[in-house]
């Protein structure tokens, strides 16, 4: 074993590394599955090897092509339908129950090769049982009995399945910079999908948050390529196991492929303009990574990039997606996108044009989901001979492949066995684990924090006494706005705070997200207060409805800060928010910053126990912080956008900088060596660093490891993440890390659109240190 262990030793040994959560934890975490004997982990070591484990999948080919050799043209195009729930259901919210007509007509009539979604709102696990129970009772009353294969957005948990266990949303889990617990959290919410009888998420999302205002922001792994590529990696293996098949794992389904996340006027399915090889270079990547490590589907970007909507870029979703990248799972539109061709990008005439030139473009199965024209026009399309009966089979084939992956032909019911496999105090203690280690102190002045818990705190704003907040969208229901539905037994941040320090908390909410309630009685609070902690932020939302026009927080928020931080009080501002709200006001009125992100149900507590010091911080930014509406830039920027140019360009000025977070140690970083100092276009290059805890308290540290290449014929990033490895520390301790780069990390996307690899000097960056080497 090397003389540096990371975060899987770390995870494993818990007890012995941690005490602090050893402390903390109400139950101690599970062993994880070491992902290889050998559990030194750093990214690279754990990306080669979740890719290198990718389950094998069973070669059902023969299977598949005898079904399909037995199926009529309607049974076909059946498979390739995916309807909504509401076609087979009646009633509302709790009260939905199957309508027998409908679901005859969905399912025994036209041959629904899938169904999705919840109506209104998560359900039970019984009810599931229940709904899909009845969907694969009519499923084997046709012809052939294929199995129909239900899909659901399980995006931070089984998050439609009434008392699950939530975690963090993608933003927040990158900020923890730890695949190990990614993958572990996704293990969890892969069981308690399949545990409804459900065997398909919507997810992971693998778009990248390089547009703040994007009201989707959030449900991304934040702005760079490589920890995408990582966590999305750990997303993948942790949902689909070793085998899909089994009572623990579902199917993944990638989205939205690719561009989506980047429109130019950050609104919701909005035009994004990427050229070819920056796509390559940015947005490709992490969908080519969870290929890899074996995803089963996709979906497709509902809106456009370069005048080309996603489902008809049969570039992207063939040429690339097949060929390059080799994906052999099945391709499914997003919401309606067939009909939007028509109705929204008007890129095809009528509904019929516009199902030819998707299917034709790649699509296997269209998500229609409110009616059945995808049905009716397929069938004619085929018997006009628009679309071949040839490029039906390969999706049917395709969409065949997955459900027998799935275990759907030998297992369609749900097995009621496993409804007691739900919502453990295992899993939940991986979600605290999660939503500490997401958390992110951005400022810590004459360390206010941690607080003593005998210090008089006034607590307020409108994110202090609220889930909804703490998790966002998709959380039991589509914008994560029904209080009714949230469990009563997990705390906010105020409540959290209360736990520790009772009758010293007093609360005044102050504001609401945009309105005045009362701020004056807030400021006198705060008079009366040793320190105040500002809770703000955003309540829930996503896709369109969260679309904004400035990303600057609410002035009465922002105004509530100020008042505040005038009567000379500390001041704790605890950020709740799925996207970076512009705070530049108050930020030096301010002693601390806690970034919280959407930590979901456990978040309440993991903010208090790091206010209080019961858990040491160790999250960082995924996504650089703007200081100004305008200031959109992210790290990887050109060195010429920054300051000190002979522009005197003034771009690049973050709030805060993207791997930003604090602990309440310190970490020092010395003897940085990189070898050999030359090497060719094939060779590789060793960096070895020491990090030393040279605080007081143990603590976890994530060491990030910059490239640049410092000329290249295409005007090179002043940087970008190669590597990264989580190191946890006791007091005095140190540990030399060892990386190892490889030729696919020092090279480019050309203006040809293939990666290139140029001679010239390069610099390594770990910790505020600088190494050096060249290719010749
Ligand atoms: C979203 C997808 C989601 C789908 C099904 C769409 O509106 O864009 O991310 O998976 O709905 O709920």
């Amino acid at each position: 074993m090397k003389t540096w262990s990371l975060l899987l030793l770390l995870v494993l040994s818990v007890q012995s590394f941690c005490p602090v959560i050893q402390q903390t934890l109400s139950a101690p975490l599970p062993m994880l599955q070491p992902v290889a004997a050998d559990d030194v982990e750093d990214s690279d070591v754990f990306l080669q090897r979740a890719i290198a484990r990718k389950p094998s999948k069973k070669n059902y080919a023969s299977d598949v092509k005898a079904l399909v050799a037995k199926m009529t043209l309607e049974e076909k195009v059946g498979q390739m339908t995916q309807l909504e729930i509401g076609l087979i259901t009646k009633g509302e919210g709790d009260n939905i129950q199957i309508d027998p007509d409908k679901l005859e007509k969905a399912v025994v009539k036209y041959g629904a090769g899938s169904i999705l979604n919840v109506k209104d709102q998560a359900l039970t696990v019984d009810k599931w049982h229940e709904i899909i129970g009845a969907i694969q009772t009519a499923s084997q009353r046709t012809r052939l009995k294929i199995p129909v294969m239900y899909g659901i957005d399980s995006i931070h948990g089984a998050n439609y399945v009434q008392g699950s266990t939530l975690f963090p949303q993608e933003i927040g889990m990158a900020a923890t910079w730890n695949p190990i617990l990614m993958q572990r959290g996704s293990e969890v919410s892969a069981a308690e999908t399949r545990a409804a009888g459900i065997p398909w998420t919507f997810s992971p999302v693998l778009d990248l948050g390089r547009q703040p205002l994007w009201p989707r922001f959030w449900e991304t792994f934040g702005e760079d390529p490589y920890l995408a590529s990582v966590m999305g990696v750990a997303f993948v293996r942790g949902v689909e196991g070793d085998d899909v098949s089994s009572s623990k794992n579902v199917a993944t389904s990638l989205k939205h492929y690719v561009g989506y996340s980047f429109p130019l006027t950050g609104r919701d399915r909005t035009p994004a303009w990427i050229p070819e090889n920056y796509m390559r270079e940015y947005f490709l990547p992490s969908f080519a990574a969870a290929i890899k490590a074996g995803a089963r589907t996709i979906m497709v970007n509902s809106a456009e990039v370069n005048g080309v909507p996603g489902h008809v870029n049969h570039q992207l979703l063939t040429d690339i997606l097949r060929k390059e990248l080799g994906f052999d799972g099945f391709v499914v539109s997003d919401w309606q996108d067939i009909k939007k061709l028509v109705s929204e990008w008007r890129i095809a005439a009528n509904e019929k044009e516009a199902t030819r030139m998707s299917v034709m473009a790649g699509v296997d199965m269209s998500m229609v989901p409110s009616d059945y024209s995808f049905s009716d026009l397929m069938i004619q399309l085929v018997k006009e001979n628009k679309v071949p009966m040839s490029r039906i089979d390969e999706a049917v084939s395709r969409i065949l492949l997955v459900k027998y992956q799935t275990g759907l032909f030998d297992k369609p019911m749900p097995d009621a066995s496993l409804k007691s496999n739900f919502a453990t105090a295992e899993s939940r203690a991986i979600a605290l684990e999660a939503a500490r280690e997401s958390m992110t102190l951005l400022k810590n002045e004459n360390s206010i924090l941690p607080l003593s818990k005998d210090r008089k705190v006034l607590v307020t704003g409108p994110t202090a006494d609220s889930l909804i907040s703490l998790n966002n969208g998709w959380t039991y229901v589509w914008q994560g706005n029904n209080a009714a539905l949230y469990p009563k037994d997990r705390p906010t941040v105020l409540q959290a705070i209360r736990a520790k320090a009772g009758d010293k908390v007093s609360y005044v909410p102050g504001v609401t997200f945009d309105k005045e309630i009362d701020i004056n009685a807030a400021v006198q609070a705060a008079e009366a207060a040793d320190v105040a902690i500002v809770c703000i932020g955003e309540s829930s939302y996503t896709e369109t409805p969260g679309n904004i026009t400035d990303l600057t927080l609410s002035e009465p928020q922002l105004k509530l800060a100020e008042r505040i931080a005038a009567t000379g009080k500390p001041v704790v501002l605890v950020l709740v928010e799925g996207r970076p709200r512009v705070i530049n006001k108050i930020v030096d009125g301010a002693k601390a910053i806690l970034m919280a992100y959407n930590p979901s149900n456990e978040g309440g507590t993991a903010v208090a126990d790091v206010l209080y010091g019961d858990y040491n911080p160790n999250g960082r930014l995924p996504f650089s912080y703007p200081r100004t509406p305008n200031g959109l830039i992210t790290y990887d920027h050109k060195l010429f956008e920054t300051e000190n140019t002979s522009y005197g360009n003034t771009a690049f000025s973050p709030q805060f900088e993207f791997g930003s977070g604090l602990s309440y140690t310190t970490f020092g970083y010395s003897n940085l060596q990189v070898s050999p100092s030359n090497t060719s276009t094939n060779g590789t290059v060793k960096v070895n660093v020491t990090v030393t805890n040279q605080g007081q308290r143990a603590g976890k540290e994530t060491v990030i490891l910059y490239v640049r290449d410092v000329v290249a014929s295409l005007s090179p990033p002043g940087k970008r993440v190669r590597r990264f490895a989580k190191v946890s520390l006791n007091s005095g301790e140190s540990r030399t890390l060892s990386f190892t780069l490889r030729p696919e990390d020092l090279s480019f996307i050309g203006l040809n659109n293939k990666p290139v690899i140029e001679p010239g000097d390069f610099e390594v960056m770990v910790g505020g240190l600088i190494g050096k080497f060249a290719i010749q």
